[in-house]
């Protein structure tokens, strides 16, 4: 065995984890124990699908085992049932079968399984597939629309819900914004939890409506024992906490913030880098009315970067002064923005306008994808998410932008993976 031990290689290093096995040959179910334990991780069996659904659902692990040819309920509708309940909706879930038609494969991944494991299979595929699943990061868009939520008929893909992201790696929970979006998330989160305490870290671009609007509705924050950190800009004239306070005054909202039975922690920040679970983060201010700031969110193996709502600074300056260099000046501050994202795995960006609607909503605060492709390019990022959808913009729109986005990205010759923020469908990034 002279292949190097990718673990221990990996920049997250072994992670060991809590395996739920639901398989019902008692010989399969030992011969994958005997190697999972070996490596560190903790292992519950279940005997049939039924058992499995109720031992996943009162005590979450962090990665499921599914046979499909099962007594009671068979693989598939376990998947199902454990993708229905927010208990479990976000746990890894590899399915391991005997099963070789690639029909099957497809519908067990079209059903949300995270892979799947072919038998009879060999210790290192099994090792490496749980330790993938254990170290991946889960970006989740609860809500992927700018401005105000826009549920209905033309917006069913992409959400309605105004921004809220989760980003989980490394047992951490990081929200990013919250938009209305942020109230399923705390359904899943607190049901997630299964009784026992929650900490959560939620980052706030800055206060415009959109970007806290769903904040009294965060379960997760009326449940005593749990922690809720919350960072984020002074405003203007104003401590976070106290614009917080503000949006859940008796006159807007019937609970006061101090009513609120977790444990909450109000933070402002700046410029100034801050640890925040395993990431290090550090902010910019964006181009925006009032005083917003983009996260950079580095961990060992994984970097994030979420700036929305921003516009570049040079359509904004004046054409006139006194001999200043305008392009140029508008150029260097438009960098702290490519700075800030540069070399990112993902990069969640302000994409609300087209071209032309830009032209005329120049001076609203928010970017022309044309231009947050341009800043993907220069900063070299690997992923680039557009978000903060247009509340005018269908779906059919938003499929349209995403394709010219990616003929954009081809006709640079760079390799950037695009897609378009979509409420509830997680994008994974697996950390070598
Ligand atoms: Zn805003």
């Amino acid at each position: 065995m002279g292949g190097k031990d990718l673990a221990t290689d990996s920049p997250v290093g072994k992670r060991s984890g809590r395996i739920l096995v639901v398989e019902d040959q008692p010989d399969i179910r030992e011969l994958i124990a005997t190697i999972l334990r070996a490596e560190g991780h903790e292992i519950a069996f279940a005997s049939d699908g039924e058992m499995g659904i109720q031992m996943a659902q009162r005590d979450p692990p962090d990665v499921i085992l599914l046979d499909l040819m099962m007594p009671k309920l068979h693989g598939y509708q376990v998947l199902q049932a454990l993708r229905t309940h927010p208990a479990t909706q976000r746990c890894a879930v590899v399915v391991v079968s005997a099963k070789a038609y690639a029909s099957d494969k497809r519908k067990a991944m079209e059903m949300g399984a995270s892979a799947y494991l072919q038998k009879p299979f060999d210790a290192a595929s099994l090792r490496a597939l749980v330790r993938q699943q254990l170290n991946k990061a889960v970006l989740t868009f609860w809500g992927a629309r700018g401005s105000i939520a826009s549920p209905g008929p033309t917006t069913l893909r992409f959400g309605g819900n105004t921004p809220c992201v989760s980003l989980s790696y490394q047992g951490a929970q990081v929200i990013l914004d919250a938009g209305t979006g942020i109230r399923a998330l705390g359904v899943a989160l607190q049901a997630a939890a299964a009784g026992k305490p929650l900490e959560v870290n939620l980052l706030i671009t800055h206060t415009h409506w959109d970007h806290i609007q769903g904040f009294p509705f965060f379960t997760p924050a009326f449940v005593p024992g749990n922690r809720v950190n919350i960072f984020g800009p002074h405003s203007a004239e104003k401590p976070l906490e106290k614009v917080l306070r503000g949006q859940m005054d008796p006159e807007y909202f019937p609970v006061a913030l101090g009513d609120m039975a977790a444990t909450i922690t109000v933070r402002d920040v700046g410029m100034e880098p801050f640890q925040v679970g395993p990431f290090t983060v550090r902010a910019a201010y964006m181009n925006h009315p009032g005083m917003t700031l983009g996260y950079r969110l580095e961990a060992p193996g994984l970097t994030v970067a979420y700036a929305t709502d921003t516009e570049p600074f040079r359509t904004l300056l004046p054409t006139v002064t006194s001999g200043a260099d305008v392009a140029q000046f508008g150029r260097s501050q438009d960098q702290e923005l490519v700075e800030l994202v540069r070399g990112a795995d993902v990069y969640i960006a302000d994409a609300q306008y087209s071209p032309a609607e830009y032209a005329k909503k120049t001076g609203w605060g928010h970017t022309n994808y044309v231009d947050a492709v341009a800043i993907a390019i220069e900063a070299d990022v690997k992923r680039l998410v557009l978000f903060s959808h247009d509340p005018m913009h269908s779906d059919d729109e938003v499929d349209r932008k995403l394709a010219h986005c990616r003929e954009l990205v081809a006709a640079s010759g760079k390799q950037i993976e695009v897609t378009a923020a979509a409420e509830a469908t997680p994008l994974e990034v697996f950390v070598p």
